[in-house]
């Protein structure tokens, strides 16, 4: 098959970026040196797939991107062509995968860049729009919300403090996790219990705060008892779907098609989530023992960590405690001596917040566009690489360990009603100490917000639930944060955002913020959505500004019915939720 590279060539630094690593380059065909083997054979390895795409490591599409753009800030034709050769995939599909995200570039700069988030949180904390300096790049929520207005700074430090390897790495400027959670060191955390007491980059303190403890719990039990723990514990999805966490382990394990996968979304990209960061900056083997037990239960030997760009000090602390753990032999051809293998992979996202989508993960792991997959088939019986795949985020996966350790039951006994454990929440915007918090579920709105400091002003209400999300009235502060009670009252917890505004907020300009962050995040896949955004836009643009046209309110409800109703996933049937919620709850626009 043609696959129509260019003339155009690599830069050296472009070309020993992919080499190191993909390794050197096999054959002429793949672009090393012609040699007399490669004559008359188009695809010496892999050739039944070269015509779809790819000479089998397609999935590596997405780290070689990042390799190049880390390396030298920039892709450039040459490196696409190059990419696209060692890969043996078309360079127009190359190009296509990364001008779906965002943190790549293909004009020349500056491999250190710094992002300046324009997002809610942020707005709240500038009191309006966000000036972005010259030089500087505007970017919607860093997840850093703690300490809005938030910047990053994203380049060639992370890539070599990863490269390294060193335990002890921390980037430049980058405060200590335990500072966005105020509660660290209460004793009565349960997941951020070791958050500021455990050194995260040390194998044998996490051991001394009880680490490996629910690993040797699970082995004692065997799979299906792990799974009855995992089902009598109540425990359901913390990404905001709130599945049974039991019901999706028992589904995927009882697949007969092997092997399985293992996904932990890390993508967090949710505007005003932060607390899958904390967990992974401040305690990092407790994921890496939560998704072996995970793997070992459900029939996976290897675990991808699906990471967002943004996030470089989680990448470099998981890194570090992966290197750690394999050299312990905690993760690796036998864990622990016990007769099984696992290991972890961490893949980086590069800036998509429909990459949070599970189906879209697959597909940005396989190689292709981050877009959603068609549901069914679901992914516990066909995931990614088409096989049986478990994915549960970072909360969720954590919680298995108390699970273990107390036993289900007990566990059930916390929160409050089918709201089983404690909850972690992200909260920001206008309160004292804005943060990531953990309580039962059963607690009120107004006991959280007074938890983080209190309001700053005037309330003028709380955006439950992130961009996605729907907003609480002053009035209804005494909801206690449990799903039950958040579907009584039309709202939703989502992954746990809880954003406070004061009256000083421009309500009309925040949800033109929301508005612009969906129409900027669309996928594009689906016509309800890819239009449905812009048209919404549009209106919101109009309304906040008051140029509002005569049905504009019923223009916006009408493309909420569209989008909720017709749109493939939860990105488009959730874009219309704050504004739809602000006009009925706040009486925005009217
Ligand atoms: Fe893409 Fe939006 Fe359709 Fe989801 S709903 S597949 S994000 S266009």
């Amino acid at each position: 098959m043609d696959l129509k590279f260019s003339s155009d060539q690599p830069s050296q630094a472009e070309r020993r970026a992919v080499d190191d690593l993909l390794g050197p380059p096999a054959s002429g065909w793949s672009g090393g040196e012609r040699a007399a083997g490669d004559r008359h054979v188009a695809i010496a390895e892999g050739s039944g797939r070269a015509a779809n795409g790819g000479d089998g490591r397609r999935h590596l599409l997405l780290p070689v991107l990042h390799a190049v753009n880390d390396r030298v800030g920039w892709i450039s034709p040459g490196a696409v062509n190059y990419v696209g050769q060692r890969l043996q995939v078309a360079p127009a599909e190359v190009y296509g995968v990364a001008s779906f995200y965002d943190l790549f570039a293909f004009e020349p700069r500056p491999a250190t860049r710094t992002l300046v988030c324009v997002d809610l949180a942020c707005r709240i904390a500038a009191g309006g729009d966000v000036a972005v300096p010259p030089g500087s790049h505007a970017s919607p929520c860093l997840g850093l919300c703690e300490r809005a207005p938030a910047t990053c700074t994203l380049g060639m430090d992370t890539a070599q403090a990863v490269a390294d390897g060193s335990p002890e790495m921390m980037l430049p400027g980058q405060p200590p996790p335990e500072a966005a959670v105020p509660q660290a060191g209460d004793p009565s955390l349960v997941l951020l219990r070791r958050v500021g007491v455990v050194n995260p980059a040390s194998l044998d303190d996490y051991r001394a705060q009880g680490g490996y403890v629910a690993l040797r719990r699970a082995m004692s039990l065997g799979p299906n008892g792990v799974i009855r723990e995992l089902t009598d514990s109540g425990l359901v999805g913390r990404g905001g779907a709130a599945f049974p966490a039991g019901r999706k382990w028992a589904a995927v394990a009882a697949q007969p098609a092997r092997p399985h996968e293992l996904v932990c979304n890390a993508d967090e990209s949710e505007p005003g989530t932060f607390k899958d960061r904390v967990l992974l900056e401040a305690d990092p083997f407790s994921l890496i023992e939560a998704m072996t037990i995970a793997g070992w239960t459900v029939g996976a030997e290897r675990g991808y960590l699906y990471l967002r760009g943004e996030y470089e000090q989680a990448l470099v602390t998981f890194e570090a405690a992966l290197a750690v753990a394999r050299s312990r032999g905690v993760l690796g051809p036998d864990v622990m001596g016990l007769g099984f293998p696992f290991d972890i992979e961490v893949r980086r996202g590069a800036g998509a917040y429909i990459c949070g989508e599970e189906t879209a993960i697959f597909n940005s792991i396989e190689g292709f566009r981050g877009e959603p997959r068609n549901k069914p088939p679901f992914p516990v019986e066909v995931g990614l690489f088409g096989r049986p795949t478990l994915v549960n985020n970072v909360e969720t996966l954590v919680n298995v360990l108390p699970i273990l350790m107390q036993g289900g039951p007990a566990f059930a006994a916390t929160g409050s009603g089918t709201s089983t454990g404690t909850k972690l929440f992200a909260v920001s915007g206008s309160v004292g100490r804005p943060g990531v918090y953990e309580v039962p579920f059963g607690v009120t709105a107004r006991e959280l917000i007074d938890l983080a400091g209190g309001v700053s002003g005037t309330l003028q209400a709380v955006l439950l639930g992130g961009a996605a999300g729907t907003f609480l009235g002053p009035d209804q502060l005494d909801m206690p944060l449990t799903f039950e009670a958040a579907r009584a009252a039309g709202v939703t917890l989502g992954s746990g955002v809880v954003m406070v505004l004061n009256d000083s907020v421009d309500l009309g300009q925040f949800l033109v913020r929301i508005a612009t962050f969906f129409r900027h995040e669309s996928c594009g896949q689906c016509v309800p959505c890819r239009l449905g955004t812009v048209r919404q836009e549009e209106v919101t643009v109009r309304l906040a500004s008051g140029r509002g046209r005569a049905l504009d309110r019923e223009l916006l409800d009408d493309l909420a019915a569209a989008m909720r109703d017709a749109s493939i996933c939860g990105l488009g049937q959730t874009a219309p939720s704050a504004i739809q919620s602000a006009m009925t709850t706040l009486g925005a626009f009217r």
